[in-house]
């Protein structure tokens, strides 16, 4: 019989396991997490997750009471943003320096102990910038309901965005792809950009960082390290125990995909290091709806959700890959006129800057 592996929560990436699973010969199955019905857990089967958190139902129950549930410690310690530093702390990796925000604690001690500009983020729950809250001007207060359940960043004046996805299988072998370059607008992803001879001198140094989280948590399968660049020194923004979007780009541009190696690992297959081929930019689709023309571009492949469009969240993505930089260029400027002007305007600009600046 054929491998099963449980996928808690379906959602993109969920879906995304599901298609690489196909040539793996892994039958993956996501699950929605309301579903009426408890899936039907073998015994050999295998559980991972595409999210870091989840609310118990009757689904999330069945699931985490699996004992090939992998990586079930990690999944809490990382999806709390305090123990998620306090892990980073304690492994002496850097990250930008915070507080947590106790009952009581007021903005401008805050303030005082952190910098001009600090940056509230909820303990939990927060993604693409929602659970965020500044505190920049006297003014500005901690929340009521955010008392006793948020961490208080300084404002890292960052020079750019950086992540690393990589994966370590269960003999603790680790490998890596290249560093990717992310801009976010408005706290969510519009473009990355991989790979980029003008990082590759950061590269030993992030996969030192996440080598040494993923060797301390014992953990098997994919993470993402979101990183702040400021000079050559990186700060760890935040990890995410799972495939990533910032990884996307990996599924037209290396010859293991970062879904291909999470299942991988999870199901005991080799992990050799990829082949990446090509250019890279991964464009995001945020709240708008699918055009066909975006089939028309050459070296694009265009990945869409099947979700209900709404304002800001993410319904599909593009990858666009190529040896020939002048084509890339050119798919990328067609691109952004069938994309609203609305932040795209400024993500293809980066993003030509960027394949410019390399
Ligand atoms: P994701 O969707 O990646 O999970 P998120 O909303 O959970 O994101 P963060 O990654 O912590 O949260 O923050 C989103 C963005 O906000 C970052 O990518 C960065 O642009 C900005 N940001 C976060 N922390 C800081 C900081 N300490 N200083 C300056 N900017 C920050
Ligand atoms: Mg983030």
């Amino acid at each position: 019989m054929k491998q099963r592996i449980w996928v808690l929560g379906a959602g993109q990436l969920g879906a995304m396991l599901k298609h690489a699973g196909m040539p793996l010969a892994l039958d993956v199955y996501p699950v929605d997490i309301d579903e009426s019905t408890a899936p039907n857990l073998n015994t050999n089967d295998l559980v991972t997750a595409e999210r870091e958190q989840w609310p118990a139902t009757l689904v999330t129950k069945a699931l985490a009471q699996h004992p090939r549930f992998i990586n079930q410690s990690v999944f809490g310690r990382l999806a709390d943003r305090k123990t998620q530093k306090e892990l980073i702390d304690s492994l002496g990796l850097a990250t930008a320096p915070w507080r947590n925000v106790v009952n009581n604690i007021s903005a401008n001690e805050l303030r005082d102990q952190l910098g001009e500009a600090v940056l509230l983020k909820r303990r939990t729950g927060g993604y693409d910038g929602r659970g965020q809250h500044w505190l920049r001007t006297d003014d500005d207060q901690v929340p009521d309901d955010w008392q006793g359940e948020a961490i208080a960043e300084q404002a890292i004046k960052f020079d750019e965005e950086i992540s690393l996805v990589g994966v370590r299988n269960s003999n603790g072998e680790c490998v890596f792809y290249p560093l990717t370059l992310n801009l976010h607008l408005n706290g969510i992803l519009y473009s990355s950009i991989a790979p980029l001879a003008r990082l590759q001198h950061l590269q030993t140094q992030a996969e030192n960082m996440l080598g040494k989280l993923l060797n301390a948590l014992d953990y098997v399968g994919v993470m993402a390290m979101e990183t702040f660049r400021v000079g050559d020194k990186l700060l760890i923004n935040e990890l995410a125990p799972r495939v990533h979007n910032s990884g996307h780009w990996t599924q037209a541009g290396a010859s293991i995909s970062q879904f291909e190696y999470h299942l991988r690992a999870i199901a005991n297959m080799p992990t050799p290091a990829p082949q990446v081929t090509g250019q890279n930019v991964m464009i995001n689709l945020i709240g708008t709806e699918y055009n066909p023309e975006w089939r028309n571009l050459s070296c694009a492949r265009v990945y869409w959700y099947g979700k209900e469009v709404r304002t800001g969240r993410k319904v599909g993505h593009i990858n666009l890959v190529s040896n020939n930089i002048t084509e890339l260029r050119e798919t990328l400027i067609l691109l952004g006129d069938l994309l609203p002007e609305k932040f795209y305007a400024e993500a293809i600009e980066w993003s030509l800057g960027s394949l410019a600046a390399n």
